[in-house]
């Protein structure tokens, strides 16, 4: 893929034919990327191509086009163990997405856990970090303490501290915040946490959108994130666990690929990584997966942070301006996610409002209501950028924002 030399906005928002189109007879400005991002063509082409071209189920057939489409999704695997630094290619497992990893994950320790055992979540995951942790304390008896967090909705490493010293088997927490945009200190939490003997499971679905995370310098247990927030297609998304993990947990689910030799009396499971993947995956998701981290590789995610950075000083100092606007989430290191509210006026309203000039926020508790609850709201309205949104679009957003406070309050 061309490698760009230059950062120029206005070239990469030509890559993305949907920011082409209009919403209520206005141009589109596209603000919920922390939701779902957009797709470039580079990406759409890859997924036509492969139903116009070789549509075909891998791994287990002698013809042309399944060998073509096997290679076409191991090279996939190869470009994300590349990315994420991975020591080897099997411990990319390919799953729906961040939701399904975390499950799998979570089930797999199902079998490691004994009553009473401490497992710790942090106060700002996203329910998919959640719940599917409650559920497995329900089945093994193992016990769920929460990291605290303070105002500026950064997690408090003095109370993880204290937590740590009760021993706990599993530490989970994301990389950012999709409620607050707050860049969690990964490296820091994943060495404290190995001190005391807990694996650590990064939920690096906000992350992946904005930097690139090195797995082995990081060396976390479990890396899990979404193809759909990073340019790619959903449905598709990634399990990272170093090779110990993934030879000790059990398998997640039974059936046809995972399998080595099938008798009615036993079933022996197949290498890694076939043994979490069963049945026929999401083959063209997982090579426009692939094809989505060469593209913005390809742009350079030193200037992807680096440009939106710069959005997101842009937007908070005007935000800021606005009367009566309250950030959540104002942690020195916090990506491009803005949480607010306005006195007065509910989010749900302020979006519709903005909806009707063509700008798409999210309203509501986005998945996190414990990082609701510990402000004492019921919700906040986000924006959320992405290296193609515009300071331009930032001020229509703001003129927008005004208008709606107008008629609202
Ligand atoms: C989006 C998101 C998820 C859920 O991802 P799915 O693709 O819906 O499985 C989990 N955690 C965080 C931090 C997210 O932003």
């Amino acid at each position: 893929m061309m490698n760009r030399k230059e950062f120029k906005v206005e070239d990469i928002r030509k890559d993305f034919p949907i920011l082409k189109r209009e919403v209520n007879g206005k141009p589109l400005i596209y603000f919920d990327n922390a939701a779902t991002g957009q797709t470039p063509q580079q990406v759409i082409d890859v997924i036509s191509h492969y139903y116009a071209h070789y549509n075909a189920n891998i791994h287990r057939g002698v013809h042309q086009l399944s060998q073509e489409a096997t290679d076409q999704y191991e090279a996939a695997r190869q470009t994300l163990q590349q990315h994420f630094n991975a020591k080897h290619p099997h411990e990319i497992i390919f799953t729906s997405g961040t939701t399904h990893s975390i499950n799998l994950v979570a089930h797999g320790f199902g079998s490691i856990l004994k009553p009473g055992d401490l497992i710790l979540v942090s106060a700002m995951e996203h329910h998919s970090n959640i719940v599917p942790w409650q559920m497995l304390c329900e089945t093994t008896g193992a016990v769920m303490k929460v990291i605290p967090m303070t105002q500026e909705g950064e997690l408090d490493l003095q109370q993880l501290d204290v937590l740590l010293s009760e021993q706990p088997k599993l530490v989970f927490v994301n990389h950012i915040s999709n409620a607050l945009g707050t860049i969690n200190p990964i490296g820091v939490i994943t060495k404290k946490a190995h001190d005391v003997g807990a694996a650590v499971l990064i939920d690096g679905a906000q992350a992946c959108p904005h930097i690139k995370p090195d797995v082995q310098a990081l060396d976390v247990d479990f890396y899990v994130t979404s193809a759909h927030k990073m340019c790619g297609p959903t449905g598709v998304g990634m399990l990272y666990a170093k090779e110990q993990w993934l030879k000790k947990l059990p398998p997640y689910q039974g059936g046809g690929e995972m399998i080595s030799e099938v008798t009615f009396e036993k079933t022996t499971y197949a290498d890694l990584p076939h043994k979490f993947e069963a049945g026929t995956p999401n083959i063209c998701g997982g090579i426009a997966f692939g094809a989505a981290v060469d593209y913005m590789n390809a742009i350079g995610f030193d200037a992807i942070a680096a440009y939106e950075n710069e959005l997101l000083a842009y937007a908070t100092k005007k935000l800021s301006a606005i009367e009566g606007l309250k950030i959540y989430g104002t942690s020195p290191n916090k990506t491009s996610v803005i949480s607010f509210n306005i006195d007065g006026v509910h989010a749900y309203d302020l979006g519709t409002i903005v909806d009707k000039l063509g700008i798409a926020i999210r309203t509501g508790q986005h998945c996190a209501q414990p990082v609701m609850d510990f402000y004492g709201i019921s919700g906040t309205a986000r924006a959320s950028f992405a290296f193609y949104n515009t300071k331009t679009e930032i001020d229509q957003f703001v003129t927008a924002i005004e208008r709606a406070k107008r008629m609202l309050s």
